[in-house]
């Protein structure tokens, strides 16, 4: 597969052409960035782990019958996706309160919840991917009513297969974001990345963060916290 030009570059991947047209060649960045990019860092040794760990959750899931946009990882920085239509709304799923849920509705952090919650966010930078409802969804072409019923859907089966994939790592998935796109045949494609820049992780005995938090927070060892989630998928995941 060649290599051809650079159609984007964001802030945690570049993605470029291939001599298939369906085809897209992602390159993970070494780059860092929190709250809406206001916060920013380069971590020698990120992007290979974030292709790493993406690459086999999604493989993982494709296993499951989870349709998603992974072809498959070519080497340690970069792998092979379907193109597709990215559909601009961000889903979080969120299983344990922390983060913008706690500070927006003043709920308390580290509770359980009974039922996952799932949130959608407009994909903007400009506007700081501001909480949606699904009506504005609708109501402003950026997905259907049927999409969304179907996002919804896979989304939660998602979370299921992750907490019991990550229960066996001892790491409680407390939240995370999915991004879904559409193939030329209209087909929903999970898409984009499943890694510690998207997912919150705990340790399930001493709490410690496995995750972005880490550069959120300033609680240091970023990139070893990456790599202990890499070390557990290794020795103990599928
Ligand atoms: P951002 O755009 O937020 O800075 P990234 O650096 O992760 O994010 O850039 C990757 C971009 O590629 C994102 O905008 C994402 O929605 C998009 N993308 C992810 N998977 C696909 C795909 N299969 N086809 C087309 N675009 C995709
Ligand atoms: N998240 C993400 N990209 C975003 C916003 C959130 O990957 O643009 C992930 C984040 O890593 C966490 C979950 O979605 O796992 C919920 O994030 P939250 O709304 O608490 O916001 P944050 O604290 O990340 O700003």
């Amino acid at each position: 597969m060649k290599t051809g030009s650079m159609l984007y570059e964001g802030k945690a991947k570049k993605m470029y052409a291939t001599d298939d047209p369906a085809v897209l060649l992602v390159d993970y960045k070494n780059s860092l960035t929190a709250f809406n990019a206001q916060k920013k860092a380069e971590m020698e040794g990120k992007g290979r782990l974030n292709n790493l760990i993406s690459s086999r959750l999604f493989e993982y899931l494709n296993k499951k019958g989870i349709p998603t946009h992974f072809i498959e990882r070519i080497d340690e920085t970069r792998q092979l996706v379907k193109k597709v239509n990215i559909i601009p709304v961000e889903v979080v799923t969120r299983n344990i309160t922390t983060g913008t849920l706690c500070r927006r509705l003043g709920v308390e952090e580290g509770m359980i919840l009974p039922s996952p919650l799932v949130e959608y966010y407009l994909k903007s930078d400009e506007l700081g991917d501001p909480l949606i409802l699904e009506d504005h969804a609708i109501l402003f072409n950026w997905s259907t009513r049927e999409e969304l019923d179907k996002i919804r859907e896979i989304t939660l089966k998602v979370n299921q297969l992750l907490k019991e994939y990550f229960e066996k790592l001892d790491v409680i998935l407390v939240d995370f974001k999915l991004e879904f796109g559409k193939d030329p045949e209209g087909n929903l494609l999970l898409s984009d990345e499943i890694s510690p820049d998207t997912c919150r992780f705990w340790d399930r005995s001493s709490g410690e963060k496995l995750d972005k938090d880490r550069f959120r927070k300033d609680l240091g060892n970023v990139l070893g916290a990456y790599q202990e989630i890499w070390s557990r998928i290794t020795s103990k995941g599928e």
